[in-house]
């Protein structure tokens, strides 16, 4: 944790406005998390990783948002993809060794399971893994593929094979050096800049050992969804935390010039405060609650699924509500992109969460699974 938070204030930070102007990859803080060894901090102990809990993953994530909202998202998709395998993959040995090597090696992994033709589905593949004997190729036409130019292995997801339905998915680890990417469309976005997240086609091939074995459904329930939206949470709560640190120091900035009153501007700060607050509650207890899950199976139910379901919407639209009444506070100084309080950044960041999986679609999943589940939250 130590070495995160100095990563933030020494690296991230200093950087943060040149990886968003520039819409670049934000090399130096990715850097210096694999110089700190933080990359592999999910990968079991038996396997030399750290064997971090999902309430210390949610801790670096948000600790490294205060500071650059894309450097976090890219350590979040990360950790969210390594999950898969350091859940999924235990019982292959092919696994085991590659999360050996990413405790030394560090590697950078990213994920593609959006496509075109099915968007912002991610249980739902068109493209369909092709294994003959011990070979595979795979290719796709990924509409989002964050930092994949930049990752040493990307998580596809597609169909089990050429005869399997749409829903019928499995997790492909491409390596690089056996993938080819043609970039498809360009990332000039709002926000989440450093991401780099254009459209990809990717053709790749490799060893069969790379399927992830067992159905990506139960990947996703019982890890890519869980770890993907409680630290995403997290993140964007570190961005909200940031614009609320600024305008907090504007506040205390208004009253040294009047001292022995209290700005008006302070009592907004108390009340964004409050927001702040309970969006901590959200995730922190979401993730300890995870932490605490004996039994994977319980994953697979509605309890668990509405759950997240509710911290990705809660949290996502909290965000950018936080951030504008953190701007209220700030005025002008906040609205301008050269000043120490300026908010634009954290602004145009937040705004991705609610997009990054539609809500919508998100409450069109709460809502049919509603119509069966009768207990209260
Ligand atoms: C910063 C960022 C990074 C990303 N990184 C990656 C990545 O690394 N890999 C990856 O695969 N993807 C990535 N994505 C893509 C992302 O996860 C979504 O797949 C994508 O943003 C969805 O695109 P869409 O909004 O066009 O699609 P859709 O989800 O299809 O939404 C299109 C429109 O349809 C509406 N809609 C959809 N379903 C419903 C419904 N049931 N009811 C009502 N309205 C509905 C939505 O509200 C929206 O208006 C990233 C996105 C962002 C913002």
């Amino acid at each position: 944790m130590s070495s995160v938070k100095r990563i933030a204030q020494e690296v991230a930070a200093p950087n943060a406005a040149d990886v968003d102007s520039k819409a670049r990859f934000p090399t130096e803080a990715v850097e210096a998390l694999r110089e700190a060894g933080v990359l592999s901090a999910l990968v079991p102990r038996e396997l030399g990783g750290a064997g971090c809990t999902m309430a210390q993953l949610a801790q670096l994530c948000s600790t490294l948002a205060q500071a650059c909202g894309s450097s976090a998202m890219v350590l979040a998709m990360h950790y969210s993809q390594l999950s898969c395998i350091a859940r999924h993959g235990m019982d292959s040995e092919f696994f085991r060794n590659w999360m050996r090597e990413t405790v030394w090696k560090q590697w950078l992994l990213a994920s593609m399971t959006s496509e075109v033709g099915t968007f912002g589905d991610t249980r739902s593949s068109i493209c369909a893994v092709d294994v003959q004997g011990e070979r595979f190729t795979l290719n796709k036409d990924a509409t989002t593929g964050s930092y994949c130019q930049h990752a040493d292995a990307i998580l596809v997801t597609c169909r089990r094979d050429a005869t399997a339905a749409n829903s019928d998915q499995v997790l492909v680890m491409v390596r690089k050096g056996d993938y080819d990417l043609k970039q498809t469309t360009s990332w000039d976005t709002l926000g989440m800049r450093g991401t780099c997240s254009p459209g990809f086609k990717l053709e790749s091939h490799g060893d069969a050992r790379q399927v992830i074995p067992g159905a990506f459904a139960d990947s996703s329930a019982q890890t890519m969804v869980p770890y993907s939206h409680i630290l995403w949470a997290s993140l964007w709560w570190g961005i909200a935390a940031d614009a609320v640190a600024r305008a907090a120091n504007f506040v205390r900035g208004q009253a040294r010039q009047t001292p022995g009153s209290t700005p008006p501007t302070a009592q907004r700060l108390a009340e964004v405060w409050e927001d702040l607050q309970t969006m901590k509650q959200t995730w922190w207890a979401a993730a300890q609650a995870f932490d605490a899950v004996e039994d994977r199976e319980e994953l697979l139910g509605l309890n668990w699924a509405l759950r997240l379901n509710n911290l990705k919407v809660a949290c996502s639209e909290a965000a950018p509500q936080i951030v504008h009444r953190a701007l209220q506070i700030v005025g002008i100084l906040g609205y301008k992109n050269d000043s120490p309080f300026s908010l634009g950044r954290q602004y145009r960041d937040s705004l991705s969460g609610s997009l990054m999986i539609s809500n919508d679609r998100i409450n069109a999943k709460s809502a049919a699974m509603l119509l069966v589940y009768k207990d209260l939250p």
